[in-house]
């Protein structure tokens, strides 16, 4: 910070500290250095913390740094891990963390929506309908059940259900915009308007995109649509063994969820992706810093049980639909792999044997009974455990199981509970163009992108999510030792490379992390102009998030 910065920004700290109170901004200090990191290999350090605890003190806060010309950056509950968590483009930023900010102010049974504030929980969405109106789902992502529902959503994050494309699900939205006022987007409540929770579209310009992976408004409210509790579920796990079935099994899931047949999310993982979060090979291995050897993936997917490509979702519907779905199902992928199809009843008997069989596992009983269980199932018992997790992921249900997947290359094995990679120093960034729905698609990027983790030596985890029957999500994960600078190093290149080849092929990221925003929008000239005006007419200072999504450069 320059000396001129810092007495700015002191000031303004200053009259902040009036708003808030003291002991709602952090300048320093472990609970700093807790929030001021990320899993990528390099952030940006922030000035300081701010929580306001209404949309009043959100809006003072923007009105004082306007005043100061200082710059904030909102995030909601700042777990963006891989992306950036709570970091802004630039040094020096306010963060602004919404997270006192965490009531539910309404549930519509009727119409399935809640109304809800930033600092709303995954978990805390799940246990208050669960309690309360057992009748709704909410849906989750797979990452904490401590994320923001909102923060997510307006990130466009992806998650499990019917409902996962969380920002099509958002509903009406209040922000607080850069120079200070409250806004309502469409047919707000204050006009006397009876739909702003419920039609999407409102009357006139369709202004809610604005405030999605976007630096235009501070969102402090929103509604958020709920899916009514179906009649039955059913889980499915579809794998798939040989590479010669990948393609056209990809199309034929395109075709199911077209279709209708599947509506859920269809998340699938490698057997990099799925053997990262079982095993912490790293811990295990001795030469540290090395990809697995074809030898030691063969030997780890043979000792739990991983196929090359391992897909889940979920059916939702009254019984009959559900068996009909079924038959539909096994007609198109059954030429590709193999499918298991789980419901809650047949998940409780198989969690039952698994939690005997792991509690006797040094008897001998225990072990013949794991080796049957692996025999009949294909799965180790650790392998199996997953399962449970996976099948509640479909109906919402938040877990922290699969954050494991981040501390795969960690020191330090993950916590019991409690995991936060940033906090516990993990290596960890995503890559996610997003790609037409086709196998030949997929092709294209795997075999673009494949060759580069060879280069950098570095293991290819990739995991598919559905954004649409239409579009899919190519998730490259890049786990690296943080506390290695020549392998961070190469994490770092590897990251560049393929942005650069996957936007030169045409991919657009779905989503970026703070590292790669500036400069994302440069091959999209035209658009990114547009972007900068409106920027400029609602933020003329540019004190909110400038450069977040290449949209309007740091000016300090
Ligand atoms: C192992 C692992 C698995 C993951 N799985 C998933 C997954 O399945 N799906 C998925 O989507 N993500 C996933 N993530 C990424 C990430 O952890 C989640 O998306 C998480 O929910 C984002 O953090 P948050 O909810 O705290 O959002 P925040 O960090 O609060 O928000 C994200 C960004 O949105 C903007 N923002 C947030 N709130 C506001 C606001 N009120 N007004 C204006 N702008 C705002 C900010 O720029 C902020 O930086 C995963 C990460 C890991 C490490």
């Amino acid at each position: 910070m320059d000396a001129e910065f810092s007495s700015r920004f002191e000031a303004a700290i200053a009259k902040i500290k009036q708003v808030v109170g003291e002991k709602q901004i952090i300048l320093k200090g472990e609970a700093f250095e807790e929030r001021a990191g990320d899993t990528s290999p390099k952030v940006q350090r922030p000035a300081g913390f701010v929580f306001p605890a209404s949309v009043e003190e959100v809006q003072a806060i923007v009105k004082v740094a306007n005043e100061f010309k200082i710059s904030l950056w909102p995030v909601s509950k700042g777990k963006n891990w891989g992306y950036g968590a709570a970091t802004a483009v630039h040094a020096g930023a306010l963060i602004v963390v919404l997270e006192r900010m965490n009531r539910i102010l309404e549930v519509n049974e009727e119409l399935a929506y809640t109304i809800i504030e930033p600092g709303v929980t995954y978990g805390q969405l799940n246990t208050y309908l669960k309690e309360n109106h057992p009748h709704l789902w909410t849906d989750t992502t797979d990452s904490t059940p401590e994320g923001s529902v909102l923060g997510n959503a307006l990130e466009r994050g992806l998650g499990e259900t019917p409902y996962g494309d969380h920002f099509a699900n958002l509903c009406g939205l209040e922000a607080v915009m850069p120079t200070g006022e409250r806004v309502c987007t469409g047919a707000s409540p204050s006009t006397g308007a009876k739909t702003w929770t419920t039609h999407k579209w409102g009357t006139g310009p369709y202004l809610e995109g604005l405030f999605s992976q976007s630096n235009f408004g501070i969102v402090t409210k929103a509604g958020f649509w709920l899916m009514p509790a179906p009649e039955s579920f059913s889980s499915m796990l579809f794998e798939v063994h040989d590479e010669e079935h990948v393609v056209p099994a990809l199309n034929a899931l395109r075709r199911l969820a077209l279709k209708g047949v599947i509506r859920s999310n269809i998340h699938a993982g490698n057997n990099n992706a799925i053997l990262m979060i079982l095993h912490s090979y790293y811990r295990d291995y001795s030469k540290k810093s090395a990809p697995l050897t074809k030898d030691e993936q063969d030997h780890l997917c043979n000792r739990f049980g991983v196929a090359l490509w391992t897909f889940n979702c979920g059916l939702y519907g009254a019984p009959q639909e559900i068996r009909a779905w079924k038959s539909l199902i096994k007609r198109e992928l059954s030429a590709h792999g193999t499918i298991l199809f789980m419901t809650d009843p047949k998940m409780a008997i198989a969690q039952k044997m698994m939690t005997w069989l792991s509690t006797h596992q040094t008897s001998f009983i225990g072990a013949v009974g794991a080796k049957l269980f692996r025999k009949v199932f294909g799965k180790s018992l650790e392998y199996a455990q997953m399962g449970p997790y996976q099948h509640n992921l479909l109906k919402g249900i938040p877990t922290e199981y699969f954050l494991r997947y981040a501390y795969c290359k960690s020191a330090n094995a993950a916590p019991a509970q409690g995991l936060n990679p940033a906090r516990d120093h993990c290596g960890e960034m995503w890559h996610a163009p997003a790609i037409p729905f086709t196998g030949e698609h997929f092709k294209i990027v795997r075999d673009a992108c494949r060759p580069w983790y060879e280069h950098y030596r570095m293991d290819f985890c990739m995991t598919l999510l559905l954004i649409n029957p239409r579009a899919l999500v190519t998730l490259m994960g890049i786990f690296f030792v943080k506390e290695d600078p020549e392998e961070t190093a190469r994490a770092n290149a590897l990251h560049k490379k393929l942005c650069e080849v996957t936007l030169a092929l045409g991919y657009q990221p779905y989503r970026a992390g703070v590292a790669s925003m500036p400069g994302l929008l440069d091959s999209a000239p035209d658009y990114k102009e547009l972007a900068h005006r409106l920027k400029l007419a609602l933020d003329p200072n540019l004190i909110l998030a400038p450069g977040r999504y290449g949209v309007a450069p740091f000016h300090p």
